[in-house]
């Protein structure tokens, strides 16, 4: 579909949270208004909600939880899923809309992330009817054993900005195909396509509180991380953020699964596929404005090949289309809030003071729709110990660091202390296999960059996470794991010794 949009289109949303199977205002009654980044009109209000409401929806979850939902068949949760997953398809349109215009991304993309995200139920449903465990019958004459999984509980999901719909569905129908409840807590900059996704779960036919969704600012997160009825943390947010959760869920030893930022290299050899890595280049540093876990953002390129890079790199980035996100023909919109804004020129200032060369952007967009349009930016010269060579800036601010042998790439690669993903481009097999090995992040990408597939596992080595998202992994990290031992035949061992062997 290619349609545009223009400010005509757009009215103002209230959407209440979802509590126990209905709308739901806040305890306090206050509300709080969403404006499109990238066209300052205001486009949603949400109740302001509150640990009183963390509370509501928490026993409500508790009570979905006990009252059935736990011992509802994988059947009866796969049906569920999969309807979603149609729904999903069904409202896409309207969902696409409501993201691009909270999250100031272009349409076309958020249409993508729509049907990325109903392909994440209906994978989610083949799951629940794939719970099984183990059986051990090994073990000896007198035993037999099995593993089981169990419903964790209670899941509290806190969730960021950059891909509000995707995020939420990466961990939602997972753990829902486990057999959990759940109480969400999206971003309160883009909150509206959570709610919508709140709505078509009810309307699928889960029973009532089985998912609940509580607006608001950081305190509501504060009171879902530190509620004593919920029983694990799904949180996808910065990495600072994430350690202060760790820390006060930690508190209460409540299980803790975290997806936080990254610093993700390419490494570019001189066996590369050259336009294909200058687009990977391209599309790993702008693509969601660089607001992205996954972010190609350190371009590590032999030296030999490394200013030629660069200016194909610079040149494909003058031709992108960035603007109005409403624009089917954008392929870059809008950064996401002014923080976000000052962040990046705070970081383009630093490069530049610490001496790298900033061959194209470094300033806002003139001309644009909004205020924080940002131009790409490229700096060449990087190197590792610069903080745009080691930080994460989620913007559009891609770093060229040169680089002699392979060990060296790979060595600076390792250098940060994130390790969320990596790639290499190079056509040579044992170039690409040592990369492939050597290489320290949850994703390694060989001659691609970014794909994603419900069937594989997402996640970060260090300060990049802990735990893994998707897959059929994700339904061991939202399950409990039972060991149950069984006694075959009579139970003829003894712990004390019995003298009168014939009474034994
Ligand atoms: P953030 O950490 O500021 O906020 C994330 C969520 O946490 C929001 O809902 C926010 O309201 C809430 N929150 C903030 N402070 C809190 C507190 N003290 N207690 C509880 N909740 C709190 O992140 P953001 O700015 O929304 O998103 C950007 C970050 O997310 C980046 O660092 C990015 O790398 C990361 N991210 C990671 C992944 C991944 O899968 N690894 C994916 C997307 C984004």
């Amino acid at each position: 579909m290619s349609h545009s949009y223009t400010l005509n289109d757009i009215k103002p949303v209230h959407r209440p949270m979802v509590i126990d199977g209905a709308d739901s205002e806040a305890d306090s009654g206050e509300t709080f208004t969403r404006n499109s980044p990238a066209h300052e009109v205001p486009v949603s209000s949400f109740p302001a909600g509150g640990a009183p409401d963390v509370d509501r929806a928490v026993k409500a979850a508790r009570r979905a939880l006990e009252g059935g939902w736990r011992g509802a068949t994988g059947s009866q949760r796969a049906k569920l899923l999969h309807r979603v997953s149609e729904l999903v398809r069904r409202d896409a349109e309207q969902l696409a809309l409501a993201e691009t215009l909270e999250t100031g991304k272009p349409i076309t993309q958020s249409r993508t992330e729509v049907a990325s995200t109903a392909e994440l139920w209906e994978y989610a449903a083949t799951l629940a009817r794939a719970t099984q465990g183990d059986a051990h019958n090994g073990l000896g004459p007198d035993t037999f054993a099995l593993v089981v999984h169990e419903p964790l509980g209670v899941i509290g999901m806190i969730t960021p900005w950059n891909f509000p719909l995707l995020i939420v569905s990466q961990k939602l129908p997972f753990a829902l195909a486990a057999g959990n409840t759940a109480v969400i807590k999206p971003s309160e900059s883009t909150s509206a396509t959570t709610v919508m996704l709140a709505g078509l779960v009810r309307e699928a036919g889960f029973p009532d509180g089985v998912v609940n969704v509580v607006t608001g600012n950081r305190h509501v997160g504060s009171a879902i991380a530190t509620h004593p009825g919920i029983d694990m943390i799904s949180f996808t947010g910065s990495t600072g953020v994430g350690r202060t959760i760790a820390q006060t869920a930690g508190a209460d030893l409540k299980k803790v699964e975290l997806e936080l930022g990254g610093k993700n290299p390419q490494i570019v050899t001189p066996h590369a596929d050259f336009a294909a890595a200058v687009d990977a280049g391209v599309f790993g540093g702008y693509f969601n404005v660089g607001q992205c876990c996954n972010s190609g953002s350190r371009l590590i390129v032999h030296r030999s090949i490394a200013d030629e890079f660069a200016e194909a790199v610079t040149a494909r980035a003058k031709t992108m289309r960035v603007g109005d996100p409403l624009d089917a023909d954008t392929l870059v919109g809008s950064l996401v809030n002014d923080a976000q804004l000052a962040v990046v020129e705070r970081y383009v200032e630093e490069g530049r003071e610490a001496g790298a060369r900033l061959i194209a952007g470094g300033e806002r967009l003139q001309d644009a729709v909004g205020p924080r349009f940002f131009t790409p930016t490229v700096f060449a010269d990087v190197t590792p110990d610069m903080s745009i060579a080691r930080e994460e800036i989620f913007g559009p601010v891609l770093s060229i660091l040169p680089y002699d042998t392979l060990e060296e790439a790979v060595k600076i690669a390792n250098s940060t202390s994130f390790g969320l993903s990596a790639g290499i481009w190079s056509t040579d097999i044992e170039e690409a296999l040592v990369a492939a090995r050597d290489l320290r992040a949850g994703t390694v990408w060989v001659n691609r960059w970014m794909d994603g597939y419900p069937e594989l596992p997402f996640g970060g080595y260090g300060q990049s996470g802990i735990g893994r998202e998707l897959g059929r992994q994700a339904l061991a990290e939202f399950s409990e794991l039972k060991t149950i031992q069984l006694q075959v035949g009579p139970r003829t061992t003894r712990w004390v010794p019995t003298p009168d062997a014939s009474r034994a």
